[in-house]
């Protein structure tokens, strides 16, 4: 069976040799299975299907909730000579019924369809009748309920266990975390599915996250030493995207904005561009990147935070899939938090639902602020054990200075306190440091008691030390007003005195430029 694998992956698709575990994947398929693959994004999923798909009788349904990563798939495949056709509402009638013909006939190998389209009663009546080869069933996490790409349609996938008990199902994803994993198993009935779980290390990548001050001074310093490499940077709005790609061609670093208020065919002719041409920059929203597969990016900028380590992780990984040493670096800071917890408050959606999302932004910016291996976090967030830390990343590299932040911390909770929980970092921190201006006389806050208290620190300690305090969930962004400052109830034991507080030394912005990453 192995051998035949082989062959078709050298014969039809090209290749030499599987990667990781597809070779043992590809044989419990083949040989009539269930398997759960949990893969990294790039690791080579589609091949997991497409080569027991060839090996057995009979028609191949993927079920895939992107048309337009069906519609890449199912060109590539036509073009490696393989009869796959995608069903999709953009089709007319009568293609529709082309297509139903030709699988009757046994003319197409392998099926792409929407979930919702595949769970129609008159699509598995029809399904029931042919031979089927096997049921992929791609971005499987759809499932779950929990994650932010739930689609309802995929609960009524489970059916297919139980209509189809003969057909192996393969059920994939990137998406790692435990919960999900059982999620998956549960709703889509692959109790007795193989699981395969690969690391999602990825160890070329160099990870590096700054602190930002003057962004595109930084960015500039980090690209300093890359010119002529290809990269993305990540930018949260559409206008920044397009100021920050003028801003680096202005700088010598010829960059393409990419974000979705952009017309199609530019959009089109970017991604184009980005692919074929060497050593441009894309400058992107996050609407860049699904079904991306360039391999010789050779950085991931982030000028603004991902609102989650499951979208940090695909965003860097977008970088070095050739294997070669990439550089994942990032800029972030209190702003950012601000106005993704504000984004957070103001979304759709039930509380249990904003529950999870601030969960998943807490994880990030907990990352941001960590002290140990951030590859040892990133990873155990996936619920894998890096048993070392890696020495690939700045805080092994660098190491991390901590300092004693107790008292600095207790005045910066009491300043927030007193002034009435609804200022910004920018007002605090004039109390803090006594500055006599309008604002402070006008508001009276020259009487308050911490006034002046806090010399010990500068304008850029204070305002490093407010955004770990938010970070940490000390303080409270005040969602309903402009972003002030409040209270959270985890600071008591800290006012209170009965717990002490290290935090991260950030470096100067010379120091953290200067300090190289993997280049
Ligand atoms: P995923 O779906 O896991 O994100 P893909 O299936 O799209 O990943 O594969 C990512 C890239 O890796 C594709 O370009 C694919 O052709 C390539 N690839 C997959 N398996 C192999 C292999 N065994 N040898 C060489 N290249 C491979
Ligand atoms: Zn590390």
């Amino acid at each position: 069976m192995l051998e035949q694998a082989q062959r078709i992956l050298k014969d039809v698709f090209g290749y030499d040799s599987f990667r990781g575990r597809q070779g043992a994947i590809i044989e419990r398929v083949a040989s009539g299975g269930d398997a759960l693959v949990l893969m990294p994004t790039g690791g080579g999923k589609s091949l997991c299907f497409q080569v027991p798909a060839l090996l057995r009788d009979g028609l191949a349904v993927v079920v895939s909730p992107l048309i337009a990563l069906m519609d890449d798939q199912v060109a590539t495949l036509e073009e490696l000579g393989v009869a796959a056709v995608a069903l999709n509402s953009t089709l007319e009638a009568d293609q529709q019924r082309d297509i139903a013909e030709r699988i009757r006939r046994g003319e197409i190998k392998m099926l792409y369809l929407a979930p919702e389209r595949l769970v129609q009663p008159r699509m598995l009546a029809f399904l029931q009748q042919l031979k089927i080869a096997l049921f992929a069933i791609d971005e499987a996490h759809c499932v779950s309920q929990w994650g932010h790409d739930f689609r309802p349609e995929y609960l009524q996938l489970g059916q297919l266990a139980e209509l189809f008990p003969e057909v192996p199902r393969i059920a994939l994803t990137a998406t790692a975390d435990m919960r999900t994993r059982e999620e998956i198993v549960n709703r889509l009935h692959l109790q007795d599915a193989e699981r395969f779980l690969s690391s999602f290390d990825r160890p070329n990548i160099f990870y590096r996250i700054v602190p930002k001050e003057q962004p595109r001074k930084q960015l500039l310093a980090f690209l300093a030493a890359r010119k002529g490499d290809a990269g993305i940077v990540y930018c949260l709005s559409r206008k920044k995207v397009e100021e920050v790609a003028t801003f680096l061609s202005e700088q010598g670093f010829p960059a393409l904005p990419y974000h979705a208020g952009l017309p199609a065919e530019l959009r089109a002719y970017n991604q184009k561009r980005f692919l074929n041409e060497e050593g441009l920059i894309m400058v992107a929203t996050i609407a860049f990147g699904m079904g991306i597969d360039k391999p010789n990016v050779r950085f991931v900028a982030h000028l603004d935070l991902p609102k989650s380590l499951e979208a940090y992780y695909q965003e860097t990984g977008r970088g070095g899939r050739d294997g070669l040493p990439a550089d994942a670096w990032m800029a972030y800071g209190l702003q950012d938090m601000i106005f993704l917890k504000q984004m957070l408050a103001n979304s759709e959606g039930d509380e249990r639902h904003k529950r999870v999302e601030q969960h998943k932004l807490d994880a990030m910016l907990a990352l941001c602020e960590e002290t140990r291996c951030r590859r040892q976090v990133l990873l155990a967030y996936f619920d894998e054990d890096l048993p070392q830390p890696c020495g690939h990343c700045d805080n092994c590299t660098d190491g991390v200075q901590t300092w004693d932040a107790t008292e600095p911390a207790r005045q910066a909770l009491s300043a927030i306190y007193r002034s009435g929980q609804r200022y910004g970092v920018g007002h605090l921190v004039d109390i803090l440091l006594g500055r006599d201006n309008e604002k402070i006389r006008g508001l009276g806050h020259q009487h308050l008691s911490v006034f002046g208290v806090g010399n010990a620190l500068n304008d850029g300690e204070w305002r490093s030390l407010f955004r770990q305090l938010v970070a940490r969930g000390l303080a409270d962004v005040d969602l309903e007003g402009y972003g002030g400052l409040r209270l959270s109830d985890s600071c008591r034991p800290l006012l209170r005195g009965e717990v002490t507080l290290q935090l991260r030394r950030d470096l100067k912005p010379q120091q953290s430029a200067k300090a190289s990453g993997s280049a």
